[in-house]
Formats: structure tokens, sequence, C-alpha cells
């Protein structure tokens, strides 16, 4: 087993180009290298034999947990009978239409079609592009504008990465591109004067906002993109009101909402959809993770009733969308978002993780609330976060060099629990399974 792992490790940093690693000390072996073998409930178990709780899902993406006998049987079934073939052109599958079907059965009111995509990433991508086709089509060429977040996180891509309101995924690479802007963060702990409430605070969010959209012209913004809450930029809820008063603020202005759900879709807050929760009124939403609980690679975009009428209007006037993916809708997929959304049904998982999440966060507080390094322990359902600070009575911060949130994860991992050092910030970030037992017994069903 030994020479096994090492001849791994060795092939791994010699030929294999990880995502968001330091490829230098990754090549030089100056960082652990973990092969993971198997996964059992909330449990993955590497080559080595050393078995970990991994409380963040992935990358809160097993929401059902590792080793489902249901959804592996589910793609295994699926690729004997019919591998693939592809949706362009009218073409679907029963998988394919099935899940297009469950999906608007599940989502918010209001919503009519699915794009479907392998990423959060090209989700998004295609987000963007209807945003601009809709408003070509409604005759308003210099409505373009895409406002997002700092802070959000809305993929990887040139123009996803864009979106992406984080410096790693900024710096270097000329990024953000045009026509993407960035307003303030939601981020309560954050906020610049702490003497505001939360209601003030998003207020503030909100006016900021408006001053943008003012300052850009409104007739040049078309669309707001924003996850519920925020994930990858901290693990941040909204405050108070957030939602309902940024949703005026686009109204007022005929700017479309896009709810990034691709962490929060299916149940990771207590609800099928984090819109749902916090009352936001989405034209366009993105889905990924949640939907096969990564068993699969698949992602889409929900697209709404008053934008799809105008999608319709412009096939009408143009002939075909000039927008495909050659594994948009791949069955194996789609089997695989089938069986995960009936097992979350089945399972009652929705309301598991709103009460779990809720048992959770409370004891996290309990634990954790009044250590002198700790300045803020937050989140919602099934997300939380601890935040780390050098002094708590001034909010002052730990330097980023010192990398106290990555020495915290990797303390824990030494004690057997997966927690995720957030990209920005000494922010550590819980989000497990939704599992009724985390052991996993009984799950292989
Ligand atoms: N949107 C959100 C809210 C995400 O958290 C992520 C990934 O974490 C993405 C989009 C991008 O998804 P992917 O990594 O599948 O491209």
């Amino acid at each position: 087993m030994l020479e096994r792992s090492n001849e791994l490790n060795a092939w791994d940093r010699d030929h294999f180009f990880h995502p968001s690693t330091h490829m230098g000390m990754h090549a030089r072996g100056e960082t652990p290298t973990r092969v993971i073998g198997s996964g059992e409930g909330a449990y993955i178990t590497d080559i080595d034999g050393r078995t970990s709780l991994d409380a963040f899902a992935g990358l809160y993406c097993v929401n059902v947990g590792y080793g489902r006998q249901k959804i592996a049987d589910a793609i295994a079934n699926q690729a004997t009978n019919l591998a693939y073939y592809h949706a362009y052109v009218g073409h679907g599958t029963e998988a394919s239409i099935r899940l297009s079907k469950m999906i608007i059965d599940r989502a918010p009111k209001g919503m009519s079609r699915v794009y479907f995509g392998l990423s959060g990433s090209d989700a998004n991508e295609t987000n963007i592009k209807l945003i601009w086709y809709y408003n070509n089509i409604l005759g308003r060429p210099e409505k373009k504008k895409i406002i997002s977040r700092w802070r959000g996180y809305h993929g990887s891509g040139v123009m996803t990465g864009s979106l992406t309101g984080l410096e790693l995924f900024h710096n270097a690479f000329d990024l953000p591109r045009a026509p993407i802007l960035h307003t303030e963060a939601p981020y309560y702990f954050r906020r610049p004067d702490r003497l505001m409430n939360e209601e003030q605070f998003s207020q503030y969010c909100a006016d900021k906002l408006e001053e943008m959209i003012l300052a850009e012209g409104p007739d040049t913004v078309a669309a707001f993109i924003g996850e519920p809450i925020l994930g990858t930029g901290g693990i941040v809820p909204p405050p108070k009101g957030y939602w309902q008063k940024i949703q005026a603020v686009l109204d007022k202005y005929d700017i479309l909402l896009v709810a990034d759900e691709v962490v929060t879709g299916f149940g990771r807050l207590g609800t099928m959809f984090g819109s749902d929760h916090y009352g936001m009124e989405p034209g366009l939403i993105t889905i990924a993770k949640g939907l096969t609980s990564a068993y699969a690679p698949l992602s889409g975009t929900i697209v709404s009733d008053k934008v799809w009428h105008v999608l319709v209007q412009g096939s009408d006037q143009m002939g075909a969308i000039g927008h495909g993916w050659t594994y948009s809708a791949h069955p194996i997929c789609a089997a695989a978002g089938i069986a995960n959304l009936e097992l979350i049904d089945e399972l009652d998982l929705v309301n598991n993780a709103g009460d779990t999440g809720a048992y959770f966060r409370g004891e996290l507080a309990k634990a954790l609330g009044s250590h002198k390094h700790v300045g803020d322990v937050r989140g919602d359902g099934l997300m939380a976060a601890v935040e780390f600070v050098e002094d708590k009575d001034d909010r002052k911060f730990f330097d980023t060099s010192r990398k106290i949130g990555p020495q915290i994860a990797a303390a824990l991992l030494e004690r057997g629990v997966i927690g995720r050092a957030m990209p920005q910030g000494d922010i550590l970030g819980f989000a497990t399974a939704a599992l009724p037992d985390p052991r996993g017994s009984g799950h292989r069903r």
C-alpha cells in the first residue's frame, strides 16, 4: 500500500495540474498530497487508510453524502442503456426531460425552463449570454452591464471569473472584464460603521447599489447577480431586510436578478431554494452542485416565464438560439440528478438540513463564541463559518501573511475533521452533507 501511495504521490507531483493549488509548493513536495480512495456517509478515507469527517461535503456539493447505491445504480443503468445523446434541435432523453420537470416542480414560482450545462461556471456563462440576448431582443442594446458583489463567487471562467469578486481569481488574469461591475458585499461583520444595525447596513448596501446604477445610467445596467448567502467569499448570510431592499432597487430600474443557487439550491438552507428562503424574485437561477450531489457533473440555468417569453420571441425573429454544449443534458448526469432528487425527498433531507444546521450552528457558537480570537460565528441552514480576529474589541484582523485560517484548518484536519479555510480572510467554513445519520448506516439506499 505504501508503495502504491508513494508512486501515486510522485506521479501526482509530476503530472497533475491541480486547481486552486500552490503550484510550486505542490510540485516541490512542500504541501501534503492526499489521495482519496472511498467515501461513506459524511466520511472519506484516503488510500493510506486515514478517515476524515468531511464537514465541507467536498466543495459543498455532496449533499446526500458519499456511497449512495441508488445514484450509482441510476448512473450504471443509464450508461448501459444509452450513455449519450445530444439535446440539440429538440432531441432529449427520458432522463433529461424527467429531470427538467422535477426541477421546475421544485423551483420558486414563475420559473419556466431549464438549460443544462456541466458546471456552475458554464451555467453563469449561459446566464450572461441570455441576459445580453434578452436585452437585444427587447431593443435595448445599451442595457448590458452586470453588477456583482465584492466577495461574490460565480465561477472561474473569463466572464464568470469577472463576476467573482475575489482578488485571488482576478490577480494576474487581467480580470475583471467589462461590462462587469462590483458593489458592496453584504458583510455585516465587516460593515464600515460598527454602529449600524443590520437593517441600516442593508439600506447602506441598497443605497450603494442604487448610486452605482445611477452613475452608470440605468439604461446600461442589465442584471444583478448574487448568491442568496455569500459562499466562497466567507459564508456570510445577508443582513436583515437585505434582499427586499435590493429587489426594490432592481425593480425600480428594470434590472434582472440572477440568483446564483449553485450552493444553496436543493436544500442547503433548509428550504429547497435560497430564493424562497430569503424572498428573492430572480429572473434566472443558477444551479449545480446539489442537483446531483456531485455524483456526476451537471448544472443548469432556470429561466423564468418573464425571460422565457422574450427568448422565444428571439428565435421567432432570428432562428435557433446559437448557444449549445455537446454535453448539455448529458443523460448519465441527468439520471444521477433524478436519483439524487428522489433521495432528498425520500429522506426528508431539506428539513433535516434546516434542523441539523440550526443545532450545529448553535453548538459552534456555544463552544467558540466567547473565545478571544473568534470575532464571529455565523451561517444559515447547513452553512456555517467561524471568523478569527487578532483583537475582538477592535475587530482587528490578523495579518494575512500569518495564514491563521489555513493553519487552523490544518490543525482541525489532524484531528480528523475537514473544514475549509475560505480564500479571503481567516475564516473556517463548514457545509456538511445533510444526513439523518452522518456515520452513514443505512445510507446505501
Ligand atoms: N457559483 C457559486 C455560488 C459557486 O459556489 C460555484 C463554485 O463553488 C460556482 C458558481 C462555480 O461552479 P463550478 O466550480 O462548478 O464551475
